[in-house]
């Protein structure tokens, strides 16, 4: 595939904030080539194993890999050289620039403030940056985008923000991709699309961690399935295992 993705084993991590211990021994896999999806309530976790993964946080203990690179006491833009590319649950994007520079500066982004002092950085980033305009093209095409790249990117609708996102995510050809509640906020046909865009992610080879919360969509999409809860992973397996395991469905679902 063209995504080249890399296996991601997280090992028996656990990080403390003050006296909270937001993750307890978590592990997980992602493989490529495969869509694993983290769940759980709010407050279970979730952010900052992805906060962990992205090397944002330190865990206390416990190895993350990304194929055979250890990262888990790399700084974030190491992480990222690494190959590990994420989203924001809020696409934060500068007033002034097109969707096809909001994609390319992608390529050197590690987190938001490093967005925007890419592009702040470059008055000359169009000539200057011609290979990472034609990269942008491809992930505009990838996301069904390419007729956008000249608009202004912070006036699309949230829909097409949420996709500018995760193509402003695949423009560095990630070898690991966290998503972080892409799907919140759209609507079905939104939704729908961004599931087709992320199963078109995952058939191009591309190692995929999605923390959602909407449970159909996870279902949907999810090869693989881990559930948190307080901190701790109470369940691993495919969506119909999660589907049917008592514990997720008290502790999760309530119910
Ligand atoms: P989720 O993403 O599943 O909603 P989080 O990872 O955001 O869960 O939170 C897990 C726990 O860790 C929560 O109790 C939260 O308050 C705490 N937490 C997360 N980040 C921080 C932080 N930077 N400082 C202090 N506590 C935090």
């Amino acid at each position: 595939g063209t995504l080249r993705g890399a296996p991601l084993v997280v090992e028996g991590i656990s990080k403390k904030f003050g006296g909270n211990q937001a993750l307890s021994e978590a592990s997980l896999r992602a493989e490529p080539g495969k869509v694993t999806a983290l769940i759980g309530p709010n407050g279970s976790g979730k952010t900052t194993m992805l906060n962990m993964i992205c090397g944002f946080y330190r865990p206390d203990s416990g190895r993350i890999l990304v194929g055979d690179n250890e990262v888990q006491r790399l700084a974030p833009y190491r992480v990222a050289r690494v190959g590990v590319a994420r989203t924001f649950q809020t696409p934060n994007i500068p007033d002034n620039i097109t969707v096809l520079d909001a994609v390319a500066a992608g390529r050197y982004s590690t987190d938001r403030a490093s967005m925007f002092s890419t592009v702040l950085r470059l008055p000359r980033f169009r000539k200057v940056r011609a290979a990472d305009l034609d990269e942008g093209r491809r992930a505009l095409e990838m996301v069904g985008m390419a007729h956008l790249a000249d608009e202004t990117a912070s006036s699309l609708p949230l829909g097409m923000r949420r996709l500018l996102e995760v193509a402003r995510s695949v423009v560095s050809s990630p070898r690991v991709l966290l998503l972080d509640e892409v799907a919140s906020g759209l609507d079905e046909n939104e939704v729908q699309r961004l599931a087709e865009l992320i199963r078109a992610l995952r058939d191009a080879g591309g190692t995929i961690v999605l923390v959602e919360h909407n449970f159909r969509l996870v279902l949907e999409l999810a090869d693989s399935i881990v559930v948190l809860a307080q901190g701790s992973v109470i369940a691993v397996g495919s969506p119909h295992e999660i589907e049917e395991n008592p514990r997720v469905l008290s502790e999760y679902l309530g119910v």
